[in-house]
């Protein structure tokens, strides 16, 4: 198969315009601070915080996210799921760009 196809030109353009991509999950939890005398925890009102739980060499991370990365992070993993969706997608349409190829081209192969 040619590697400069249009389908590889199809798939780079698309891929690229998917960035920042991530894989994992976002979540809002609210915690105590490790703060003397924090009036906000005192009142029993804890800390909102994000974490970002992912796979890391088969096992489940998690880390602060700052809140000024929560809306990039959260744009990432929307694109993260788009890919996977298109990744899904290139094994069938490999196949069946083979199969058509097989359909129409059989006599024009030896002038390539
Ligand atoms: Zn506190």
């Amino acid at each position: 198969m040619n590697d400069e196809s249009p389908a590889k030109q199809k798939w780079q353009k698309a891929i690229g315009a998917l960035w920042p991509a991530a894989k994992g999950s976002l979540a809002k939890v609210y915690k105590p601070c490790i703060r003397k005398n924090c009036p906000a925890c005192a009142r029993g009102d804890k800390h909102r915080a994000w974490l970002l739980s992912f796979a890391s060499q088969g096992r489940r991370k998690v880390m602060y996210v700052p809140l000024a990365l929560v809306p990039q992070i959260r744009r990432a993993i929307q694109n993260g799921r788009k890919i996977e969706k298109y990744l899904s997608r290139t094994g069938p349409d490999l196949i069946k760009q083979y199969r058509q190829t097989r359909k129409t081209d059989p006599n024009t192969q030896s002038n390539s």
